[in-house]
């Protein structure tokens, strides 16, 4: 059918369910072994995916191994280390100086609020959601990376396309005992299913109760596109 249920709660509780259904073990992607790791991993994954960071971390992380050896590392050194990744001169450029000021303002240690985070190098509300919430366990927010901006339009769960708007409207909309896991949820959707070019609408579980279904709606309301 394709159309979003009467009230924004309950539609919100259907989605929830039914995704918690389909992806019950969802999580962080990332690999890391402790706050400093996950600070950079998080880095490097802007604009690249977390497979493609966990391969170029593998070694990165036995060859740096704390702040320091970061802040004193040769830009060019590092840059090369990371060269497989998008944006790798300015994420090694990022990652020197953030771990600079972790060295020179937080005697090494990766803060734990959101200002405090979002003060160092490279780093915005998305990165400092995600360092909060699976390197200190205190979730602020949510976090809104392509695939939750996406799947937020297609639902018609906001018009904005600001993360950060998005993020606020998420807020308001979902209980936040899910804010933490509605991103993996959708981050999980939108890789296996509800992918950007090409949606399975068919094979969703969000079907019937999704206003952007191929099946039956004309418009893609992520884009404000016609479907092609
Ligand atoms: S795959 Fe299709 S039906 Fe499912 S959420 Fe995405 S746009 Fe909606």
């Amino acid at each position: 059918m394709g159309t979003a249920l009467a009230s924004t709660d309950k539609q919100v509780t259907e989605l929830l369910d039914r995704l918690h259904e389909k992806y019950p073990d969802t999580t962080i992607s990332l690999r890391f072994s402790n706050r400093l790791e996950l600070l950079i991993a998080v880095i490097l994954s802007a604009q690249c995916t977390d497979e493609r960071v966990n391969s170029v971390t593998a070694d990165l992380f036995e060859k740096y191994d704390g702040p320091a050896a970061y802040a004193e590392a040769d830009q060019d050194e590092l840059a090369t280390d990371i060269n497989s990744i998008t944006y790798y001169n300015n994420k090694a450029s990022y990652i020197r100086d953030a771990c600079q000021q972790l060295l020179e303002e937080h005697d090494g240690e990766v803060p734990d609020t959101m200002a405090e985070l979002t003060d160092l190098s490279g780093v915005g509300r998305k990165t400092a959601n995600v360092v909060l919430q699976h390197g200190h366990d205190v979730v602020e927010g949510v976090v809104v990376d392509t695939h939750v901006q996406r799947l937020t339009r297609r639902l018609d769960l906001t018009e904005k396309s600001n993360p950060e708007a998005i993020e606020r409207e998420l807020m308001d909309t979902i209980p936040e005992n899910e804010w933490q896991q509605l991103t993996h949820l959708y981050i999980s959707h939108g890789r296996a299913v509800c992918t950007a070019r090409n949606p399975d609408c068919k094979d969703c579980v969000l079907e019937d109760i999704c206003p952007s279904s191929k099946v039956d709606n004309e418009r893609d309301l992520a884009s404000g596109e016609p479907w092609s």
